[in-house]
């Protein structure tokens, strides 16, 4: 099977026709049984086939994978700005912190946030203080 453009020179459209083989097309074409799709005029002509770029396989994969890391990182970003925004920051002491509201009823009206360490994570989880792991980056700016 081979595909060819064709176009009317009488209604300028241009439309795909499938062929079983260009002697196919020259044999039809000889006979008048090519027309147009369109307003069948039988002033069709095949056009040059027009050029379609292959991207590389790779290259497309860099682009796609490089837009869903942006994508990934506006979405942290905005996480990021809303616990800022929410929550009190405590840096290295955030399983100190956590269990201080936990256990003390902390009078606090925001949450807090920092770094833990995975041990600490389930230490506080097996006391049933629910944390939760939030992916962060570091601003650039
Ligand atoms: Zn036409």
């Amino acid at each position: 099977m081979i595909k060819y453009r064709l176009s009317c020179i009488n209604c300028k459209t241009s439309f795909d026709s499938w062929f079983s083989s260009s002697n196919e097309y020259e044999r039809l074409k000889k006979k008048n049984f090519i027309n147009c799709h369109n307003c069948n005029s039988l002033s069709v002509e095949k056009s040059l086939m027009t050029p379609s770029i292959l991207m590389s396989k790779d290259k497309t994969n860099i682009d796609f994978q490089e837009n869903k890391y942006k994508e990934i990182k506006k979405t942290i970003s905005k996480y990021q700005k809303f616990i800022k925004d929410n929550f009190d920051y405590v840096g290295e002491n955030f399983a100190h912190e956590a269990r201080l509201i936990h256990y003390k009823d902390k009078k606090t009206s925001k949450g807090v946030y920092g770094s833990a360490t995975k041990k600490d994570i389930e230490e506080l989880k097996e006391e049933g203080i629910e944390t939760e792991i939030v992916p962060w980056i570091k601003n650039d700016n």
